[in-house]
């Protein structure tokens, strides 16, 4: 390798991680992209960051993300983004080591050992270790580095491991008395021909084979309909809150000219309440039990008296039949995704297939740019292995 492709190679990834740190304050200060950056915020019904110049990019952010503290992120980012912070803190505490060897020890290691052969072609591989050579002395300075940073790595490790895992008992301690520890979910409910549903049968099966753990069950409805007159009841009651305190906010100011708005506002409302009066009828028809028993979906979660006895529940086939009466533990209450529930267990597997192609396209078509740069900077290599590049040579 020459010293300009590796400077090429360093500009292109240098110049990349400019360009995207830039796309990125550009793209967070636009309104529209509120709801992915500012999700919480808005969740909370507080004032979004007003942005004066919303098509330059910043670096203020840079340092605010810097002075941010770890309980700071886990009271408000929970423990996931922590570890995942904690990764990238970790790559930068390990290499930065490794670079500070390479740099003092290896190099000039590396460089004295052989005189250069041409002074014409003056190549970074000498600084590599292939300039070292066999049986040279100086491989014992190369040994003993990577054993440094081979202790260094697993220290670091260790340490990390044991900081993770003290966060992660605070956590659990925490959040003790959570349901979905105590709770399975269970798919593929057979239906019981006697009753005409499935929620008997579910009673009948775990008290039967869990009668000293099992506490109780809870069908899964598929009720989408229902959910979404909910939802829209939620938006117009939103509504009239809103239209409420504008008009509010208006009055004290108001003189006899604006008098027609602020009755067009309460007629606005009336409007908006009779539909919500419309809903609070229609809602309670829907939620009714014989209603309800029609959507019930081969879905149920099952509760234990203890923890061990859901997890001993969740571990195990139930039924001979192997598409039949399967348990899994239950995922957290925000984190149920009742679309999914409506699913066939039997397409599961389909799905996961889905996604198994999606993920490895992805990461091909993402390795497509990180060969291109390493092709410029191993330019002469290509060329022999693969003959089409000598294009480039063209453009
Ligand atoms: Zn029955």
């Amino acid at each position: 390798m020459n010293p300009h492709s590796l400077l090429a190679s360093a500009g292109i990834n240098i110049g990349l991680a400019i360009i995207i740190i830039s796309v990125f304050s550009v793209l967070k200060k636009q309104p529209s992209n509120s709801s992915i950056y500012y999700a919480r915020t808005l969740s909370r019904r507080q004032n979004l960051p007003l942005h004066t110049r919303r098509f330059l990019p910043s670096v203020n952010w840079v340092t605010q993300a810097f002075l941010l503290t770890e309980d700071q992120i886990l009271a408000d980012h929970g423990l996931d983004a922590l570890v995942i912070l904690r990764l990238f803190k970790f790559g930068i505490k390990f290499f930065s080591v490794c670079s500070l060897v390479g740099l003092v020890v290896l190099l000039p290691i590396n460089y004295g050992e052989k005189e250069p052969p041409d002074q014409s072609y003056y190549t970074t591989d000498l600084f590599t270790i292939s300039n070292v050579s066999r049986g040279s002395e100086r491989l014992w300075v190369h040994f003993s580095c990577l054993c440094f940073i081979s202790f260094y790595g697993m220290y670091l490790l260790y340490k990390e491991f044991d900081d993770i895992l003290i966060r992660r008992i605070q956590q659990l301690q925490n959040i003790k008395d959570r349901p979905d520890q105590f709770t399975i979910i269970v798919r593929e409910i057979p239906f019981c021909i006697e009753h005409q549903a499935r929620d008997c049968s579910v009673d009948h099966f775990f008290s039967k084979h869990y009668p000293s753990t099992y506490y109780s069950y809870r069908m899964v409805y598929g009720t989408q309909d229902l959910e979404e007159l909910v939802n829209q009841g939620k938006s117009l009651a939103r509504q009239i809150e809103d239209s409420k305190e504008t008009s509010m906010a208006k009055k004290p100011k108001n003189k006899l000219p604006l008098l027609d708005t602020l009755q067009q506002e309460t007629s606005k409302v009336d409007l908006l309440e009779e539909k919500l009066q419309a809903l609070r009828h229609t809602i309670p028809k829907l939620q009714c039990k014989d209603m309800i028993k029609k959507k019930e979906l081969p879905a149920a979660f099952v509760t234990f008296k203890s923890r061990s006895g859901a997890a001993t529940a969740a571990q195990l086939q139930q039924h001979s039949h192997p598409l039949l009466w399967i348990t899994e533990k239950a995922p957290e209450p925000r984190d149920v995704s009742w679309r999914n529930m409506r699913i066939s267990y039997r397409l599961v597997p389909l799905y996961k297939l889905g996604v198994h192609i999606a993920a490895s396209l992805l990461t091909i078509f993402f390795a497509i740019p990180v060969t291109a740069v390493q092709g410029i900077a191993k330019y002469e290599k290509l060329k022999k292995w693969f003959p089409p590049a000598m294009v480039m040579q063209l453009m």
